[in-house]
């Protein structure tokens, strides 16, 4: 059995191995931890197994390839419509459920984002998770398993997921995307512990254009009002990347505050920047730092609410040069 292609969540790899081994799968589990750190992976991965005509997830044997294809007829998966799962697709999954596997040993059935089921819903599923039948497994994959039902995390066997550390983020850069270290740094250090995250990041917003918007930034001061406002105007131009622009603002004026903490520099995001960390460090103190970060969150608070994005900017970087 093998789960290669996942890297790292060996404990939970195990676990599954061992109870796959020994026939021992539980009705139902929970995979409960951070979003894009490979949950849905592994289920998948875990199907795989199930279905393998070698008992194995070969990946090459007819039902491997359909699970790989997405069109194998006994893996079901629910996703939310937005931003609930409603019970009606809770009912519908059920009556297929109720059917006999077509192919495989195991109906299985994958529900993402389970913390979106309405309470109709999630009773509903109380009623299959009450009375399992041999022939299903059920993975239910969550960000947030406090928003379930008490009644449904008990009756799954739950398994929590951890974030990637850094480290193992920033090697894979380097491997897979020929980045330099400071360059798979940066990526990895923003990206939450999470692969999905690191690999999604905009590269050339990270890497190359973090550099001049820190510039300018940095660059700034409390009398050049023109020069704000056309930076104001600049960075509120696109409304897709501004929350990343804030993101790298956000970083840095982080590392200023790792910086006059005393800590040590191999906790920066911005390695390639450490003469500007520690120049802006020198002339800022730990309650101004604080109160630009305040600002930055403020910024951010005031776009989730779809205020007028420029008019945000320009109050945002009165506070960060004052
Ligand atoms: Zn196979």
């Amino acid at each position: 059995m093998t789960f290669d292609k996942i890297l790292g969540h060996d404990r939970q790899k195990d676990i599954l191995r061992r109870a796959l081994a020994n026939g021992r799968l539980a009705h139902a589990y929970l995979f409960a931890g951070p979003d894009g750190i490979g949950k849905r992976m592994l289920a998948i991965e875990l199907a795989r197994a199930i279905v393998c005509h070698e008992q194995r997830g070969c990946g090459n044997c007819p039902a491997c390839r359909k699970i790989d294809n997405q069109n194998h007829p006994d893996l079901h998966t629910l996703e939310p419509d937005g931003t609930s799962i409603k019970i009606e697709k809770v009912r519908a999954f059920q009556r297929e459920l109720n059917l006999k596997p077509l192919e495989a040993p195991r109906k299985i059935c994958l529900i993402d984002h389970a913390e979106m089921m309405t309470t109709g819903a999630s009773n509903a599923l109380l009623k299959t998770l009450e009375e399992p039948r041999g022939d299903t497994l059920l993975i239910l994959l969550t960000d947030q398993p406090n928003r379930l039902l008490d009644t449904i995390r008990s009756r799954c066997q739950i398994l929590p997921f951890t974030r990637h550390p850094n480290s193992r983020i920033q090697a894979e850069l380097e491997k897979r995307l020929e980045l330099n270290p400071t360059e798979a740094h940066v990526l990895a250090a923003l990206s939450d512990g999470s692969f999905k995250k690191a690999f999604g990041k905009d590269r050339e917003l990270y890497l190359e254009q973090r550099k001049t918007l820190l510039k300018t930034l940095t660059g700034l001061s409390t009398g050049s009002i023109l020069q704000m406002l056309e930076f104001a105007e600049q960075i509120s131009a696109d409304k897709a990347i501004l929350p990343d622009i804030l993101e790298i603002f956000q970083a840095f004026y982080r590392d200023v505050l790792t910086t006059l903490h005393g800590r040590d520099t191999d906790e920066l995001v911005n390695l390639d920047l450490k003469e500007k960390i520690f120049r802006v460090a020198s002339k800022e103190s730990i309650p101004g730092i604080l109160t630009k970060l305040e600002a930055l969150m403020t910024a951010q608070r005031q776009l989730d609410r779809n205020v007028n994005r420029q008019l945000a900017m320009e109050v945002m970087l009165l506070d960060l040069t004052a």
